[in-house]
């Protein structure tokens, strides 16, 4: 395994496998492709800068101060108008036929 932060764009075409993001997947991919497929070539692209040992990482109590600083992408989301709701339908529902179910067995039953 090598990292460089100087990487040619005519080298992408060299690699089997590539992976944006060197996060938790990113590498929990990379080292099971790596592991079952030892010859193919994966690159791994990683935007940020390494945390390796970053107390302000390590530090969980502290993560809050992590938010809008340099390891903070604040990536925007999107407004879901339905919210929970849809889970909210799905257990109703799924209520609903489990209490019908078990009044349909107890009229059969008694
Ligand atoms: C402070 C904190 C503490 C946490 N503690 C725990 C814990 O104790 N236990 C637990 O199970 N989970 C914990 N989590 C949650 C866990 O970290 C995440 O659920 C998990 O890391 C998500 O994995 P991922 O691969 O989806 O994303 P990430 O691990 O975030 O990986 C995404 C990677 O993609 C990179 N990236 C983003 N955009 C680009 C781009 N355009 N180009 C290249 N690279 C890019 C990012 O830099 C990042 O490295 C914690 C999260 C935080 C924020």
């Amino acid at each position: 395994m090598a990292t460089t932060n100087d990487f040619p764009a005519s080298d992408i075409n060299s690699y089997d496998y590539i992976i944006v993001g060197g996060g938790t997947a990113g590498c929990v991919i990379a080292s099971r492709l790596a592991q079952y497929l030892p010859n193919k070539r994966i690159l791994v692209i990683e935007g940020g800068p390494s945390d390796f040992n970053d107390d302000r990482v390590l530090n969980l109590r502290e993560w809050l101060n992590l938010l809008g600083g340099e390891l903070d992408y604040d990536y925007p989301t999107t407004e879901q108008p339905m919210g929970m709701l849809h889970a909210l339908f799905f257990f109703f529902f799924f209520y609903f036929f489990f209490c019908v179910c078990v009044c349909v067995c107890v009229c059969v039953c008694v």
